[in-house]
């Protein structure tokens, strides 16, 4: 069996970031991916453009929708409408083609892909990882990265990500036509879902509707019941969504992303963000930043996929931890935080901010201490 340079598990956004970058700097590389292909992947497909800068080639190409306007409600009432302004506007993606695309991307630059590879086992023996499907076919590389997305048991199996994973309830689904949403428009609905919120995002003809529950997450979402209460407002029927629900892991704390010869990315690495679900910037992200540390580690720099860990915590971790802060106090007094947080003049062109990278929520926290203590 030939040894690859690496292989990479799972081939969404992570996980073909990862590997068009490896493959574009000439690594032999074999993404491993369960499925064949998906026409529809559980996602709301928002993203800031700010995703541009991990990537050579032009993303805008497959962007349905360029967001200029956000707007905010408190069961469906009390609206505020903020625009986005700044260099990096908020992009609206069908994740089945921002996938396939940076797949194609991957493959164009030589990357191997194995489809129906449903990886069941993964072994270190003699600095080599052997890979295991579930049909028996087995890969050998010098490294591997987990990129198999929110249900990934190899971060446990491997010590590695949070002490503690922490999950979201989430739901997603389309409507083939776009009701009443205004263009460029992305709507953020606060009151309706317990800890947590509903959203409608525009796409090409139609619209992605989804909602997300962050904190107790025991029971099931009440999918039905607020669709009942979130589409009329929107000039749809609740019977015209067609979607599914997903348990989404999210950030839960400062942990190691990487092993010897093991890197974590995207969901597998609980990166998405626990305020506003934001998962598909760290997922290029991190992607981007474990094919940089690989390249070296291939090239021999032995103690570089530490590096990788390290920069993750500065350009995501460090803000999520405030993320985090922010979500456990709003969503547990939502109808405050609605009050005092969005409907604050300046706080719909914060979320703006965050959603379009501008901001982290670590600016976003300091900028309010410092206030408070000029206050004082
Ligand atoms: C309802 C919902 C809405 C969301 N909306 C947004 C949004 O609007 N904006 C945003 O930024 N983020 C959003 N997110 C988060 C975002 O979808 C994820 O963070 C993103 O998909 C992470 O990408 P990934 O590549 O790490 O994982 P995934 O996209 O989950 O990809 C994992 C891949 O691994 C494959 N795989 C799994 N197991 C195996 C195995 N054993 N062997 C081989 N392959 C395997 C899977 O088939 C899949 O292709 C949303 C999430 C949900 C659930």
């Amino acid at each position: 069996m030939t040894l690859i340079d690496v292989a990479i598990i799972g081939g969404g956004a992570s996980g073909t970031t990862t590997a068009f970058h490896l493959a574009s700097k000439s690594k032999k590389v074999c993404l491993l991916e369960k499925n064949v292909s998906s026409p529809e992947k559980i996602c709301g497909g928002g993203m800031s453009a700010a995703v541009q800068n991990w990537f050579p080639f032009r993303l805008l190409p497959i962007v349905d929708e360029v967001i200029t306007n956000v707007e905010f409600s408190w069961c469906n009432t009390d609206k505020v409408v903020a625009k986005l302004s700044g260099s990096s506007p908020f992009w609206i993606v069908k994740r089945e083609r921002l996938d396939s695309f940076l797949l194609d991307q991957a493959l164009n630059s030589g990357c191997n892909l194995l489809t129906t590879f449903n990886v069941v086992d993964i072994i270190k023996q003699s600095n080599v990882w052997h890979i295991t499907a579930l049909d028996g076919r087995q890969i050998e590389a010098r490294a591997v990265v987990i990129a198999d997305g929110s249900q990934s048991p190899w971060s446990k199996t491997f010590n590695l990500g949070p002490t503690q994973q922490k999950f979201a309830s989430t739901f997603s689904g389309r409507i083939k036509r776009r009701g009443n949403l205004r263009t460029e428009t992305a709507r953020f609905e606060f009151g309706l879902v317990k800890n947590g919120f509903a959203w409608a995002f525009p796409l090409d003809n139609e619209v992605n509707i989804g909602m997300g529950t962050f904190l107790d997450n025991k029971n099931s979402l009440p999918v039905n019941e607020i669709l009942k209460s979130f589409l009329p407002d929107l000039g749809f029927d609740p019977s015209e969504v067609i979607g599914h629900e997903k348990k989404l892991r999210i950030w839960n704390g400062h942990c190691k992303l990487n092993g010897e010869g093991i890197l974590l990315v995207g969901d597998a690495a609980s990166l998405c963000d626990p305020f506003l679900a934001e998962g598909l910037r760290p997922a290029l992200m991190s992607g981007f930043e474990a094919a940089k540390s690989l390249i070296y580690w291939l090239d021999g720099e032995v103690n570089c996929l530490d590096a990788y860990t390290k920069t993750m915590q500065i350009n995501w971790g460090n803000s999520m931890a405030w993320g985090k802060r922010i979500s456990q106090v709003f969503y547990r007094f939502p109808k405050v935080g609605y009050q005092l947080g969005v409907k604050r003049a300046t706080a719909p062109k914060r979320i703006a901010q965050i959603l379009s990278g501008e901001m982290s929520y670590e600016d976003i926290a300091k900028r309010v201490i410092k206030r408070l203590l000029f206050q004082n």
